[in-house]
């Protein structure tokens, strides 16, 4: 199935580009250049990944993005004109899965675009899987070999091994493990890894899966 890219970007040239080099590359594509028109767009239309410009004529891409988040788990791969601006888009938990920072190459665009759409589609057969997890009855295994989790071990493996790759902040996964309480300190989230890595460790001491991204949070990635 061919999957469907929505370029969100105002400047008419750069879409274009961006357009002819994923149609090349067998995407279909949509191109909309104004804020405004985004999130009716996305509701309507179901799009496989969204480019998404940060600063738009109507309406700009952080308040797009979290309107889609409201809705939606569409990968999107937030584009910036300064690359200092990335580490805080990070923090600010928009939700986005990959951040370009302009001027790039358009091949670097459909590099970014594959990696973003592999890392969103259904795992691999069980067979090739390095982790397991059973969410009914919270039982998680590595390499075929059962892990001692708590409950909210599991949840956190769970949160992050879902979304390969993507960098959860410390307040994401607060938000998640405990969407009711605000009582915790966001230490917690680093006890809570810690175990976690201690545990994996024990049946899987060669393997890495868990990895720390300094001052802004946690990613799970397949070795
Ligand atoms: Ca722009």
């Amino acid at each position: 199935m061919t999957s469907k890219i929505l370029i969100v970007e105002d400047e008419q040239r750069l879409a274009e580009t961006h357009r002819e080099y994923l149609q090349n590359a067998g995407y279909e594509t949509a191109w909309l250049a104004d804020g405004l028109t985004v999130v009716p767009w996305v509701r309507d239309n179901a799009p496989d990944l969204i480019l998404l410009d940060l600063m738009l004529p109507g309406k700009d891409g952080l308040d797009i993005c979290k309107e889609i988040r409201a809705f939606s788990h569409v990968p999107i791969i937030m584009v910036t004109a300064r690359a200092e601006e990335i580490d805080r888009l990070i923090g600010l938990d928009l939700g986005a899965d990959d951040y370009i920072c302009k001027p790039f190459s358009p091949r670097e665009v459909v590099a970014r675009v594959k990696t973003v759409l592999r890392r969103s589609s259904p795992q691999a057969p069980p067979g090739e899987q390095i982790l397991n997890l059973d969410e009914e009855r919270y039982l998680a295994t590595v390499q075929g070999q059962k892990l001692d989790l708590t409950a909210v071990e599991f949840q956190l493996l769970s949160i992050l091994a879902q979304k390969p790759g993507r960098i959860f902040s410390r307040n994401q996964l607060m938000d998640r493990l405990y969407p009711d309480q605000r009582v915790i300190c966001d230490r917690t989230i680093d006890s809570h890894i810690k175990n976690l890595r201690k545990k994996i460790a024990v049946v899987a001491p060669e393997l890495e899966l868990i990895h720390s991204i300094y001052g802004v949070g946690y990613k799970y990635e397949n070795p």
